[in-house]
This record gives C-alpha cells, structure tokens and sequence, in this order.
C-alpha cells in the first residue's frame, strides 16, 4: 500500500448498500486493449460494491504487490460514480488539480504514477515529475470541454499576432486547465499559470508593470479574478468565441477591432467550462429566497458568482461543506459528480447540501450536469489499466508525457520529439513555479 500522503482524506466513505452508479459508458470509448476489462465488468450481475470490489481486488491488489511502494493512484473530486472511494480505498488520494499536480514531485519515491482525471491533469503532474517517474492515466479520451477549446492550434496563431503588435508589453497567464503547450506559453513569455483559487493573486503579479495579459482559456474566470483585484471592465476584451473562429483570424475581427484590442487591459480568451458556464443568477436567488447559503466555483458567469454568497475553488466548496455545522443548508454550484458526493457525506452529519440546478421548475432545472469527459475513467479502465502496467503491456497511448497532444475522439496522440518536449518542460515548468512562488512565497 502507499505510504502516508501530505493531501487529507477527502472523508468520503464507501458504503456498503450503496450501488457503485458509475454509468456504463459505450464499448466504443474503450481502446482494444481494455475492452476485455470493460466486457466482464458489463457482465458481473450488478453495481454493488459485493459484486464490484472483489472483481476489482483481483487486478489492483496484484499491482499494488508487484509495484509496491513505487504505485500512486491520483483522483480528481470530479470524477463519476464511486470511483474517487474507489481510489482511496486502495490508498490513493483524491484533490483538486492544483494538489494533484505537485503529487510526483513532492513523492519522488513514487514512480507509477496512475491517475484517474483529465488529460491536462496528468499532463501537469508529468511536467513536474522526475525523469524516473512515469505518468499514467486510465482513458487518454478523457479531456476537458474547456481546454478542447484552447488547443495549441486554435491559440498560438492567436498569440504569435499579438506579441507580433505587442512586443514585452504582453504576458501570459493560462489557467490550469490548459495543455502544456499553452503553459509553456505563459512560461516563455514571462507569465505564469494560476488556479481557481489563485487567478486573482497570479493576475495582479501578471500585471505588475502594467502589462497587458492574455488569459487563457476561461473567459468566465478570468472576468471573476478581473472584479476581485477591482479592473475596469471596460478595459476587459473577450477574444472570439473558438467555436465559431477555430482557427487563426486577423486581429481586426475581434469585437471593437483594433482600437478595442490597443486600449484593453485583459484579454480574455474565448472558451468556457460546459459544466460551470449553465448557471444563471436565478438559480441562485431562487434558493437564497428559501433560506439557503449559496457557494459557487469561480468558473461559473461573474453574475453568478456575483450572486452568491461565496465562490472558490473544489478544495474551498469541499472544506465549507466538510466544515459546516449541523443543521446548515448549502447550495453547491459546481460539477454534479462533486456536489453528489458531498450531500452523501454532508448527510452523515446532519448538514443539507443541494446542487444549484436542483430546482423543480422547468424553466431553471436541467442545469446541473457532470462531467462527462472526466467520467470516461470508470472502473474498468482502472483495473484494465493496472493490470495491463503489471503484465508490462499498457497501451503507449495511456502514457502522459509533458507536450502529449490527444485527440479526445479519436484518441490519436501527437507526441513531441524529446528536444521540444524538454524545451516545453523547462518553460512549462518556469509558469508552475511562477505561480507557486505567487501563492507561497
Ligand atoms: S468540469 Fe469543466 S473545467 Fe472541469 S474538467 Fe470538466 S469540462 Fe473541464
């Protein structure tokens, strides 16, 4: 088993008469190798923990003994189902994507590495890691709605534009949820990446010369991080939307043309979260009328976050959850894999938790998804994929090296020459620690 991590338990619990709800997802997302995985978990007669553990048991534990100390299972809070219990239960930790980055660098002892989350999630923990650390992650289609739509072909033509205009005066701050390639970005231009619950902090040091930033990917954070440090938002510009310009455009096209480009502050990139991006202030008047406390992740619209009674990050909405007395009645704007798992813990101890779409009108429900990408890891691709590792047959593709491009619906992989991919490192890598400088230092 693992030894002792620094990252709490996240004190979610598996209970024994709880189906394992993990939804089946489609043979077609698994790749050949772990489809045989995948068919005998359809096969076993029900999702009950009694049924599903000791299917599981027989592939993990046989890892774990063959890898020993050296295995690290890693979670996202996101992630669907059970699965989060499931990777705790065999002593792996469950965090947020800031935590989980610095995970193979803080445990240089560990050298697999399996991780259950979005690509750009694994990607950040192999730029930190050491060269005898391998990163792995259980479905290379799982990605994000939001980094899909900041890929290193939809931004860099972008970029290359702007500095071309703006020269040093421009810097460049990518959120976590962006690619390596996009870090590396931020890093050679002398800017930095941030997280939810630091873009306001990252942005203000972004700015210190009274440089002009480009943020990439989420419009709607940045335009939260913009109002806490006080901006104008008449200095703010959203760049085009990448969905409907995919690729590069003249610089005249953006909103306002040129003279709106020269005179803007902040360049906000165009993408958004297609889980935080649905809620509306209404959802949240409508359960501040019925006396409860509204807590929303800054990913979500400004007049949401406006609305509310408090935005943070996963970690921050977990501790208020995990922290609030008996009795307290909180709604939860955020991913609906997350908010479920918290009401069931927030249960046993008396606290009501709500998610912020679980509203019984049919004009404000319908809201409250999960996400979807991150929940194409399941069950089977972690036993598949453990079993596959012990018997030294993972499929390459399942391997995250820093600079990995994949296509999510195809699951193609473009990889770097190991010259670029350790020029990205080193630049990636420079954006990390900028940013760990900002938050620590
Ligand atoms: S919830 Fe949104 S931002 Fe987070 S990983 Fe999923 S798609 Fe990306």
């Amino acid at each position: 088993m693992s030894s002792p991590l620094p990252l709490p338990n996240s004190g979610l619990r598996l209970r024994p008469e709880l189906p394992l709800c993990q939804s089946d997802l489609p043979l077609d997302w698994y790749q050949e190798e772990l489809k045989p995985y995948a068919e005998e978990y359809l096969a076993l007669p029900d999702r009950r923990p009694e049924t599903i553990l000791p299917w599981l048991d027989a592939y993990v534990r046989p890892a774990q003994e063959h890898f020993g100390e050296s295995l690290l299972l890693l979670a996202h809070f996101y992630m669907g189902g059970e699965i989060v219990k499931l990777v705790e239960r065999y002593g792996g930790a469950v965090s947020d994507s800031y935590a989980l980055a610095l995970q193979a660098a803080r445990h240089p002892e560990k050298k697999i590495i399996v991780e259950s989350a979005v690509h750009f999630m694994a990607e950040s923990v192999a730029i930190l890691a050491a060269a005898d650390q391998e990163i792995w992650i259980t479905n290379p289609k799982a990605g994000c709605t939001m980094e899909m739509l900041a890929k290193d072909h939809h931004v860099l033509p972008i970029a290359d534009q702007l500095f071309e205009r703006y020269g040093d005066e421009l810097t460049v701050v990518a959120y976590m949820n962006t690619s390596g390639r996009i870090k590396a970005l931020a890093g050679r231009t002398g800017g930095a990446v941030c997280t939810s619950s630091n873009a306001d902090r990252v942005l203000a040091w972004a700015r210190r010369d009274g440089q002009k930033v480009l943020f990439v990917p989420d419009q709607h954070l940045g335009r939260n991080a913009a109002t806490r440090l006080g901006l104008d938002p008449a200095r703010w510009l959203t760049l085009p939307n990448p969905e409907v310009f995919p690729g590069a455009y003249p610089l005249e096209r953006v909103s306002g043309g040129l003279a709106a480009l020269d005179q803007a502050e902040l360049l906000l990139w165009g993408s958004h979260c297609g889980v935080h991006s649905f809620f509306r202030p209404d959802h949240v008047t409508w359960w501040q009328e019925r006396g409860w406390r509204v807590l929303v992740h800054p990913e979500s619209p400004l007049e949401v976050v406006n609305a509310a009674d408090g935005a943070g990050s996963t970690a921050y909405l977990w501790r208020e959850v995990m922290e609030a007395p008996a009795g307290a009645r909180l709604v939860i704007g955020t991913e609906g894999h997350f908010v479920t798992n918290a009401r069931e813990q927030a249960a046993l101890r008396g606290v009501q938790v709500m998610h912020l779409a679980d509203i019984p009108e049919e004009n404000l429900g319908l809201a409250g998804c999960g996400c979807a990408t991150m929940s194409r890891n399941d069950p089977p691709h972690l036993a598949g994929l453990l079993d596959l590792l012990r018997r030294g047959a993972a499929p390459e593709s399942n391997r995250v090296l820093a600079g990995d491009a994949v296509d999510e619906i195809t699951g193609e992989l473009d990889r770097l020459p190991e010259a670029e991919r350790a020029t990205l490192i080193a630049e990636a890598s420079l954006s990390l620690e900028r940013m760990i400088a900002v938050v620590e230092g």
